[in-house]
């Protein structure tokens, strides 16, 4: 037998933004695919008409764009096994219920919802099954008279699976192993509704996996449960042999480690859990986004995939490429990984430093233009050589270099209050003619001349030069001084220390 193509889905619901535990997923599947040499699809799964939330298919793949993980097959790009929408699929749906009723594996259920309550309330823990179905109103208890006079008059009903008691089911885990179920704990799950004419998320999931050819089911913990009554349908469908695989990867768990991370551990500790921002489009609420906190989406995708697997080295950084050679199920936890946002900062720092000096200049020089700032590339490029070990996000790259650019208009007062001492202003007024004799303005120069004027004139080195680079930043921060004032050149360091002079030496503060 030849070796089937494999062929994974990401098939999220459109209810809303994606979190990015469904991002996580959604890499994982590429990361498998592209190792096998695989196709990665997108399926979008809008059943539950109740639940849909305009603009969230889109979004989902603008954030894919952004991500630049490309999918073989969606509902943007068409492909062999589609609509890729369920809600285009009905007809399909139709098909395979009708399936299940002709054999006797579903049946129609005429219950109310009102019934439904009843029966709960006067049954703890009531559950539809075998042990209950026959007190219920549905095919197997009416005659067949009584279902198609109800059916006739439009009565709203429900496909439900009929599931066998006491059947042994096992769902292959590739990350769990074998888990074996005895179907007797298993509800007759709907899997069909009259009242939409759609089937629900357990049907549709199905019959798409199997007649788009998925041959490897990664998804969510949280769907563990759903899978045996899926290997159920699988079965009743006759569709057993060609059964994808199963992988439930573990849960994204809040930073303290107890529970399922959610929005509202985003909002109460400062970070994103959408890759993008996002609008409710119902309450208008903004949640921010990765992209829009500055983050690199390499980033985002190297901290993600190590969240849940391990190389099982110490290697952290990851190309996408190296991440497509190295994955492995073997390596992915069982249990949930604790959720760090420090770490996705740390890749973010490295990524930013894996950018060359010239392309970090090109992509700041648009800031620096809208504050009327004319540099030329070359010299953004060596003064972010100097900065950008301090920078976890570009948009922090003008607060640390924004002194190459601009001379400090205030300083700050408990720096000036310890550093610039009653005889600062005569010192400063001598460097002054220090350098303005200097012909050379290397940062080395500068330094072998200005340290042996203080050893000379026996003035504090450390004073010196804490009060020049007050003069210079206004604050006690930056790189190496004279790298600094090689940058801004000799003409705008006087200018700066006599505009320190002027300000923290005026007759008012003496
Ligand atoms: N529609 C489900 C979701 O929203 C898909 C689960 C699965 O991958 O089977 O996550």
């Amino acid at each position: 037998m030849t070796q089937q193509k494999t062929r994974v889905r990401f098939a999220p619901s459109p209810t809303g933004p994606l979190h990015i535990g469904g991002v996580r997923t959604a890499l994982y599947n590429y990361l498998f695919a592209k190792q096998q040499g695989g196709d990665f699809i997108l399926r979008i799964e809008d059943t539950d008409t109740s639940r849909f939330v305009p603009g969230s298919e889109e979004y989902i793949q603008q954030a894919f764009d952004w991500l630049g993980l490309p999918f073989d097959e969606s509902p943007r790009k068409g492909g062999a096994y589609g609509p890729y929408k369920q809600s285009q699929r009905r007809e399909i749906y139709k098909e395979h219920v009708h399936r299940l009723l002709e054999s006797k594996a579903a049946y129609i259920a005429f219950d109310t919802p009102l019934e439904l309550d009843a029966k709960r309330k006067e049954t703890p823990n009531f559950q539809y099954d075998a042990s209950t179905r026959g007190q219920m109103r549905n095919t197997l208890t009416l005659s067949r008279e009584e279902a198609r006079t109800l059916i006739e008059r439009k009565t709203q009903y429900v496909v439900r699976v009929k599931i066998e008691p006491d059947k042994e089911i096992v769902v292959d885990d590739m990350i769990r192993g074998k888990v074996v179920i005895n179907s007797s704990v298993l509800d007759d799950k709907v899997i069909y509704k009259s009242a939409d004419e759609l089937p629900t998320y357990h049907l549709a999931n199905v019959v798409d996996d199997h007649l788009m050819r998925i041959t490897h089911v990664i998804r969510g913990e949280e769907w563990l449960p759903s899978a045996p009554l899926h290997v159920w349908l699988y079965r009743k469908l006759g569709w057993k042999k060609s059964m994808p695989r199963f992988a439930h990867l573990p849960l994204l768990l809040k930073p303290e480690g107890n529970g399922k991370l959610s929005k509202r551990d985003g909002d109460r500790l400062g970070f994103p859990v959408f890759p993008l921002e996002w609008n409710n489009p119902a309450s208008g609420e903004k949640s921010s986004g990765y992209r829009e906190e500055g983050y690199l989406p390499e980033a985002v995708i190297n901290f993600l995939a190590l969240l849940g697997w391990n190389p099982g080295t110490d290697q952290e950084l990851f190309t996408l490429d190296e991440l497509v050679q190295a994955f492995s199920f073997e390596r992915c936890s069982k249990s949930g990984a604790k959720f760090d946002i420090e770490k996705a900062k740390w890749y973010n720092h490295q990524y930013i430093l894996k950018m060359t000096n010239h392309e970090l200049a090109e992509r700041f020089l648009p800031t620096l233009e809208e504050k009327g700032i004319a540099v030329s590339t070359e010299k953004v490029a060596r003064i972010i050589g100097l900065v950008k070990e301090r920078v976890h996000f570009e948009k922090e790259l003008w607060e640390q270099s924004s002194f190459f650019f601009e001379a400090p208009t205030t300083y700050d007062e408990k720096t000036a209050r310890k550093r610039w001492k009653e005889d600062t202003a005569g010192h400063m007024q001598q460097l002054i003619e220090v350098y303005e004799s200097m012909d050379n303005f290397s940062a080395n120069h500068q330094e072998t001349i200005v340290k042996k004027w203080i050893n000379d004139n026996g003035l504090n080195m450390g004073g010196i030069m804490n009060a020049l680079r007050l003069a210079i930043v206004g604050e006690p921060k930056g790189p190496g001084m004279f790298l600094i004032t090689e940058l801004i050149g000799k003409k705008e360091t006087v200018r700066r220390i006599q505009g320190a002079i002027d300000t923290l030496s005026r007759p008012a503060n003496k």
